[in-house]
């Protein structure tokens, strides 16, 4: 199959070839962004789901007169309007081919907060956590808590009616909005909200309402026979909302809302400009329960008489879900507290609300029920809030970590949120998984046990059988649906997914009913065709987004990406050997592939991902969009030229090479690494610009500019010292780093002379990296005297040439991976011999260090590598591990300061290495050590010296690190990274330390004079 761009494949010629002079009319009338590009385009043309349509283009209004403008325009082009938010859908209900328009990154204001009403009026665009921060200092929150909080935004949660883990408390999104400003496809704006009965008099409203009632009451009886009575049910349109269906009434006075036709109906009756919804106290407590239970048909079979408890949620995890997470160096931890033996399957049960004595009575009724169940000693309480709130994190990526498998069989979402009474809840799970057996799959259960509603996604490969097998399956999970007079879809709505299914479910004559309502709304078809009413087959291969026949170009990458490149056994769980998937981009391809399109890069919480979408809330500039722009090139979607492509290198413009993403994306999406692919790529082509080869050789010719330190520091206050900076690319307004005498150089003649007599058991390798030994070698002598106080024989990495040891990491940041390669083979040599009798390699800056545990690994170097980087540590992770293991005694002293503020480089936090400093800080009597919430500094390397970089660097840099320093002028300001503690100095004008001269500082006295005569 050809994969196009440019060739729509639903629209109608007409409106196809709308497209220029549509691009031409936005870009004249709108403030907004208007994105008609090809890599534009790409990055919209997909959601969480399976599917990839190309929009026309893409429509970024600034406000609200911008968004009528736009809708204006595409009305009168008589082009599709596709609503988005942060396109987090599972179904495809924001991927469309018509103009796309998204309200996260401008419309997304807290228009008004009513405190005593308990009532908020939000933009669309607004992002449910963000919302919920601004409520928090009111004792208020949202509590349609879905799993996406962190993304997804009030537009498309009302758009999909979306339900929380708490549903079975606070209900779904309908029974939480009050009332919706919206645009009709003719341009009419109108509000909708509680309805009295009287018609409004506006021509145009007065028949659509006449119109829907009429509708509806017409259809009372089919509508009392055919919408199954579940809380959760979200297909099609909420047609009852004039005498509702639901156990939880719609209302709480039981006034029809005359917005709740449009919850739900994903962008195809009105665009929603402004929405009132509901909010509740926040609970001032809760407790969590984890029951253990030893077989899968336990769990499920028992919910039913939990929920009787009253908890608000009620949530499983199964088996390979706690298995992946085990597997997750960041979960671990979290999920290993909650377990009790091996169960099969767990659930987290929640009671919330004011009284503490209460819940704890709840939770010990709970451990009581389980008792006289049969398991007994079932139960971990959880009462703390830290821990319950990283479990609920962990439950959360759920979906996330089941989609981190590897190989082109992935968990596919098409049924995967049908909604059973309770009590048939184990025999239909346990039926389904028959199901799957019978087709050669296998599926993953998790999430709303408490309202019968469990995900799960069978393993299937699109590219292959995946369509065929996908049908079959749903028409099997459908009959047992209606079987157990269930919902076929109980949470993640209809889309591309399950449109076809709305007919099955409701009948025809509700289909009709709903046909009608769609021509009532939008007569010319024009918001978000093709959904609900009429829409194509879910297995129209046409809209796969790996369609069979999808195939990445064939590249041969600088760096090892085998271990992506397997077949997987969606029954077994067996993977084949790296390299064997059959990935022509050998790995790279599969590698790019593994972003699922969840959107958690968009977030804006603790972690680093993604500094660049924090400063530009710009699809361009996430993660999600680089690993989707990446994908379209590496399959030749964008044209010849795979990572040359122009797409590429502007999406990978601003990406810092933070490793955030390696850490916080839940499918461990790794766009450092895929940036040193393209920057090697574009090395070969163009080769390199004078700043970079400046960059890149430093460790070859830092020692040469010693002498000239003096010099080359007062030639920047020179008057054509900017005009100097700015020939070389290098931003004016950019202090350049000072050179000093090198800490090897001077250190390495004593070598012979260093480590206390008698203690030679307690060895050490100090790797001092270019910048801590040319630029800030009092950093290396302070570790040393750290070291040397403890009691260490303190060797350093010097090779024999006499020059140091280099990670090569300014030669990746170009792109020069084979200096890079023979950098690592340098290293190797002269390190292995220590760490084979065991010696440990010990770092100061976590970039350079952090190499050896990271890029070292896919040079290709094997065993050798694996070896190096088990007996690497950070100077703070070593100290921590020789504490540990009684290995260490030092009378730590008091410093001069009362508080740390701790800021983390990205690699400490992407390799999770930023705690030990915190422990080490905390040796220090006195000294209160508080932790910086902060992304990336914005330096990273050379990219804050760019001069186009520079303004992007400073943003990065004060979204929340330069204001955290600036509050408290008498902390101490501790940061590992060289580039940190520079940004640092620029931004704030502060010097921050390197741990390791705290940890100096507090020697006892006859420890600071150790090494006193090397070098500062
Ligand atoms: C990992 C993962 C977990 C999830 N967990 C949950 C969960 O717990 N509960 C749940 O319900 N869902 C869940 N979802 C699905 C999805 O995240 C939610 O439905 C979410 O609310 C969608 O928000 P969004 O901003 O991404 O909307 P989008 O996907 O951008 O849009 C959703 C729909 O709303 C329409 N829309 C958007 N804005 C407007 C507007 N202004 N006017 C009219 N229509 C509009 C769109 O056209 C589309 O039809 C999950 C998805 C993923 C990937
Ligand atoms: S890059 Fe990772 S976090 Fe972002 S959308 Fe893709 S899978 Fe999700
Ligand atoms: S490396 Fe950092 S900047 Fe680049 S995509 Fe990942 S999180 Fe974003």
């Amino acid at each position: 199959m050809a994969f196009s761009l440019l060739k729509p494949r639903f629209l109608s010629p007409g409106a196809a070839a709308a497209a220029p002079g549509l691009a031409r009319q936005l870009s004249a009338h709108l403030r907004g962004e208007v994105l008609f590009d090809a890599g534009s385009r790409g990055r919209y043309a997909t959601d969480a789901s399976i599917y990839q349509c190309m929009p026309l283009g893409v429509a970024v209004p600034r406000d609200q007169d911008d968004l009528l403008v736009a809708l204006q325009i595409a009305r009168e082009a008589r082009v599709p309007v596709v609503a988005r938010g942060a396109g987090t859908s599972q179904c495809g209900q924001t991927v469309g081919e018509g103009l796309v328009i998204d309200n996260s990154r401008w419309l997304n204001g807290l228009v008004e907060l009513d405190v005593q009403a308990r009532t908020a009026v939000v933009e669309p665009g607004i992002v449910l956590d963000h919302l919920n921060a601004q409520l928090k200092p009111h004792g208020l929150w949202f509590p349609v808590d879905v799993s996406t909080s962190a993304q997804c935004t009030l537009g498309g949660m009302a758009g999909n009616n979306s339900c929380g883990s708490r549903s079975i408390a606070y209900g779904n999104m309908v029974h939480n909005v009050l009332g919706i400003d919206a645009v009709l496809a003719d341009g009419t704006q109108a509000h909708f909200g509680p309805w009295d009965g009287c018609l409004p008099e506006a021509p145009r409203l007065r028949g659509l309402v006449q119109g829907l009632h009429a509708v509806a009451q017409r259809e009372r009886g089919e509508i009392a026979e055919r919408m199954p009575q579940v809380l959760r049910r979200v297909a099609g349109y909420n047609i009852d909302l004039f005498d509702c269906r639901n156990p939880r009434p719609y209302t709480d006075d039981g006034v029809p809302n005359l917005s709740h036709i449009l919850v739900g109906s994903e962008g195809t009756l009105a665009y929603s400009r402004r929405i009132k919804i509901k909010l509740a106290p926040l609970p001032r407590a809760k407790v969590l329960g984890v029951v253990n239970f030893p077989t899968f048909y336990q769990s499920m079979d028992m919910t039913q008489h939990i929920v009787k408890l009253g908890p608000v949620a009620v949530e499983l995890v199964d088996r390979t879900m706690i298995d992946l997470s085990l597997r997750n160096p960041a979960f671990r931890p979290v999920i290993e507290r909650a377990l009790v033996g091996e169960p099969q399957a767990v659930l987290l049960v929640e009671f919330a609300g004011d009284d503490g004595a209460a819940l704890s009575a709840q939770l010990r009724a709970l451990q009581d029920l389980m008792g006289e169940l049969g398991l007994p000693g079932s139960v971990v309480a959880m009462e703390d809030a830290a821990a319950q709130k990283a479990l609920w994190d962990v439950r959360k990526a759920g979906l996330n970590i089941m989609m981190s498998m590897r190989g082109d069989g992935k968990p596919v979402s098409f049924i995967e949120d049908c909604a059973v009474p309770l009590e048939h809840l184990a025999e239909y799970t346990a039926q389904l998984t028959e199901v799957f057996h019978r087709h050669g799959t296998e599926g993953t259960w998790y999430a709303h046990a408490s309202v019968g509603t469990l995900h799960v996604r069978p393993i299937l490969d699109m590219r292959r059988d995946g369509a065929a097998k996908m049908r079959a399956i749903a028409q099997e999970a459908a009959e047992l649906v209606r079987r157990y007079k269930g919902a076929y879809s109980g949470e993640h709505g209809d889309g591309l997914c399950r449109g076809e299914w709305v007919a099955w479910q409701y009948g025809p004559r509700i289909n009709q009913a709903f046909r009608e309502i769609k021509a009532l709304f939008d007569p010319d078809n024009l918001y978000c065709p093709d959904r609900i009413v009429d829409p194509p087959a879910m297995d129209d291969a046409r809209l796969f987004r790996f369609a069979p026949g999808y195939r990445t170009i064939a590249i041969q990458p600088v760096l090892d990406w085998s271990a992506w490149d397997v077949r997987r056994d969606p029954l077994t769980g067996a993977e084949t050997a790296p390299g064997t998937g059959g990935d022509p981009a050998l790995g790279l391809g599969k590698a790019v592939e593994m972003c699922n399109n969840n959107g958690h890069c968009r977030k804006f919480d603790a972690g680093t991902m993604c500094p660049s979408y924090r400063i530009t809330r710009d699809e361009k500039h996430v993660t999600r969009g680089r690993a989707n722009t990446l994908r379209l090139a590496l399959s030749g979607q964008l044209g010849e030229g795979g990572l040359l492509r122009p797409e590429v290198k502007e999406a990978l413009d601003l990406c810092v090479s933070c490793k955030g993403c390696k850490r916080d994306c839940p499918t461990g999406v790794d766009m450092a690494k895929m940036k040193i692919e393209a920057r090697a790529a574009w090395a070969s082509r163009d080769g390199l610009r004078w700043r970079d080869r400046l960059v890149a050789f430093l460790p070859r010719y830092a020692g040469r500019l010693a002498p000239w330190a003096g010099l080359l520091h007062a030639a920047q206050s020179l008057p054509g010292a900017g005009w100097a900076k700015r020939r070389l690319g290098l931003a004016p307004a950019r202090s350049l780093p000072r050179f000093a005498r090198p800490f090897l150089r001077q250190a390495g003649l004593q070598q012979a002379a260093c480590g206390p007599a008698g203690q030679q058991d307690k060895e050490v390798l100090l790797f001092v990296d270019t910048f801590n030994n040319h630029m800030e070698p009092e950093n290396a002598a302070a570790a040393r005297r750290v070291l040397e106080a403890a009691g260490y024989r303190v060797h350093l990495n010097l090779a024999p040439d006499g020059r140091g040891l280099c990670c090569g990491r300014t030669f990746l940041a170009a792109g020069l991976v084979e200096q890079a390669r023979a950098e690592a083979r340098r290293a190797l040599d002269a390190l292995l011999p220590f760490v084979e009798r065991g010696v440990a390699v010990v770092g100061l800056e976590p970039s350079c260090l952090l190499t050896l545990r990271d890029e070292f690994l896919h040079y290709g170097y094997g065993e050798q590598a694996e070896q190096l980087a088990r007996a690497s540590f950070l100077f703070e992770e070593f100290l921590v591990r020789e504490q540990r293991a009684g290995r260490l005694e030092v009378a730590w002293q008091a410093v001069p300061h009362a508080r740390a503020l701790v800021h983390g480089h990205c690699h400490q936090k992407a390799f999770d290495a930023l705690r030990p400093v915190q422990t080490v800080l905390g040796w220090v009597p006195g000294l209160k050590v508080d932790m910086i919430e902060s992304s990336c500094c914005g330096m990273a390397g050379s990219f804050g010296y760019e001069a186009e970089h520079f303004e992007a660097s400073m943003k990065m840099a004060e979204l929340s690190l330069l204001p955290a320093v600036r509050a408290d002028a008498q902390a101490l300001v501790v940061a590992d990274g060289t580039s940190c503690r520079h940004q640092i100095h620029d931004g704030a004008g502060r010097q921050a330390l390197h741990v390791a001269r705290v940890l100096a500082m507090a020697l006892p006295e006859s420890g600071r004079q150790a090494g006193a005569g090397q070098p500062r």
